[in-house]
């Protein structure tokens, strides 16, 4: 550009600028340009506080860190039942989320990843020592802080992770091709960085939980499985200050292959920070141990199998399941995944 094109720009710009300035100024305009104007500011106001607001308060608001101190349950005609757990409290709200789970797993929607099997790494290399309660829903083995199993790579995530807890589900929350399994169990990991469960609900890529089902069969060879089974029996004996000793690596399917997508605690809040792995194959146990975890005694029923605690399935809507469960050898090719 030319300084006589420059000199011309600033030329125009400046009389259109009187212009304005004489329209604004003169009467009959001169009063409501006034109007106008302070309109205008006041708009603006307006909008940079709604801004600015929505920023301070931040994306973590929408997952619900907090973890409510409400009472629910699993009747599905109680008012405090899962299709009422969103207006349970103001922290609840995310129960009526996009991202939340359980989710039926369709195994012919699998998107095929090159995802290695999930380990754990560290000290201590044989059991740990836990402690196992009731929830009022169910019964929750808080496993010993002295003591941490930190995680391999997760999918998608390139940090490590501690196991925090164990809990189980009957019958099981997630589905796979429609069909539900006798149970679930839960194993749940907070991110290291964020040193607690608590803290690290409040962040998107919070936590991780692993989730492993339960079939029938004709016994029960998992050892692991069975102590916490046999802690359960105590609580059902009205039995307080339970230990439990088991190691949870004896707990993953042998093979490594699962699920994967991101969603949410199956419980109120229903924080949307959960990374959720799913094992493909099933824990084998009897008809009498999962009778053990279904004759619990739970505050809204006489036991849990009345009404089971399993939450309803989700919505999937946008997101995509990843697994390593097919193809895993031309998938470790494509690490954007192959649809299958
Ligand atoms: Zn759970």
């Amino acid at each position: 550009m030319d300084k006589d094109t420059d000199v011309l720009i600033s030329d125009s710009s400046r009389n259109y600028l009187v212009v304005i300035w004489q329209l604004l100024t003169d009467s009959p305009y001169k009063k409501c340009s006034l109007v106008l104007g302070l309109g205008v500011i006041l708009i603006t106001v307006i909008t940079l506080v709604i801004v600015f607001t929505h920023q301070s308060t931040g994306p973590s608001d929408d997952i619900c860190p907090a973890t409510p101190l409400v009472t629910f349950g699993y009747n599905p005609h109680g008012a405090d039942g899962p299709l009422h757990w969103s207006h349970l409290a103001p922290e609840t709200r995310c129960c009526a989320g996009s991202i939340q789970s359980p989710i039926d797993i369709k195994t012919q929607s699998l998107y095929c990843r090159g995802f290695s099997a999930i380990t754990y790494q560290g000290s201590p290399t044989g059991a740990l020592n836990g402690s196992i309660s009731s929830t009022g829903q169910g019964a929750v083995l808080a496993f010993s802080k002295q003591h941490q199993l930190v995680t391999g790579v997760l999918p998608e995530v390139t940090t490590d992770y501690v196991l925090d807890s164990m809990h189980f589900h009957c019958p099981s929350e997630h589905h796979v091709d429609g069909k539900p399994m006798s149970g679930e169990l839960h194993l749940v990991h907070y991110k290291k960085q964020y040193s607690s469960f608590g803290a690290s609900v409040a962040k998107q890529d919070g936590l991780a939980v692993i989730g492993i089902f339960l079939e029938e069969g004709s016994s029960s060879n998992n050892s692991a499985f069975n102590s916490f089974a046999e802690g359960v029996q105590k609580l059902n004996d009205n039995r307080t200050g339970i230990s439990v000793t088991l190691d949870p690596r004896q707990l993953l399917p042998t093979g490594g292959k699962f699920y994967t997508y991101f969603g949410s605690l199956t419980t109120p809040s229903c924080s949307e920070s959960v990374r959720w792995i799913v094992m493909q194959k099933p824990i084998i146990t009897t008809q009498e141990k999962v009778a053990i975890l279904r004759t619990l005694k739970v505050k809204d029923a006489a036991h849990l199998s009345d009404f089971g605690n399993a939450r309803p399935l989700q919505a999937l809507s946008s997101r995509r399941v990843d697994s390593n469960t097919y193809h895993w050898k031309i998938a470790a090719l494509n690490n954007k995944g192959t649809r299958k």
